[in-house]
């Protein structure tokens, strides 16, 4: 785990509630109460972190990526730290590159950080994730809270690591 020095997070599901009634409750969108005091401790550690994802509702006209941005920034305000939000606002009809599972946004945001991929770890509830992961060549860690039981169930290989929640990365601050 010392060795993944940058660590990207998908967001519904991994570092927020998952939001069902998302084109109407974005605002309402509620972070793990464990979230932020884990993001700290593993800045502190010395990881770099982003977060990784699909946001198709702006492409879908519930919301604006201004909206998105709020969002964000109400995140980063309310976790005392200050990660990088990658962001697909396309429509899954759209064919962009940047959607999971392509690789694009993991692509993007191991440039930034001038971090390879044996260097960068993605962290995610979804099938989407764990194939962003597979086609950027990044180990992947499956979260069992969001969609990840369903997930875990329909991978077709396992995946580096399971883990119950982002909680459970607290055992690799050291
Ligand atoms: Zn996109």
């Amino acid at each position: 785990m010392k060795s993944y020095r940058l660590l990207l997070f998908d967001r519904d599901g991994t570092l927020t509630y998952e939001n069902r009634d998302y084109h109407r409750e974005l605002m309402a969108l509620k972070a793990y109460p464990f979230t932020g005091s884990l993001l700290r401790d593993l800045h502190q550690a010395g990881h770099q972190l982003a977060v990784v994802t699909n946001q198709s509702g702006v492409a879908r006209g519930y919301w604006s990526l201004k909206d998105v941005e709020a969002v964000h920034q109400r995140f980063c305000r309310e976790w005392g730290v200050d990660p990088i939000f990658y962001v697909c606002p396309h429509h899954p009809g759209d064919g962009c590159p940047c959607r999971k599972p392509q690789p694009g946004l993991i692509r993007q945001a191991m440039a930034h950080h001038r971090s390879g991929p044996e260097a960068t770890l993605m962290v995610g509830d979804s099938p989407a994730d764990f194939g962003a992961a597979q086609s950027a060549g990044v180990a992947f860690a499956l979260v069992l809270t969001g969609r990840g039981r369903l997930t875990r169930a329909h991978l077709p290989q396992p995946p580096e690591m399971v883990l119950d929640s982002i909680a459970d990365l607290r055992a690799y601050v050291v």
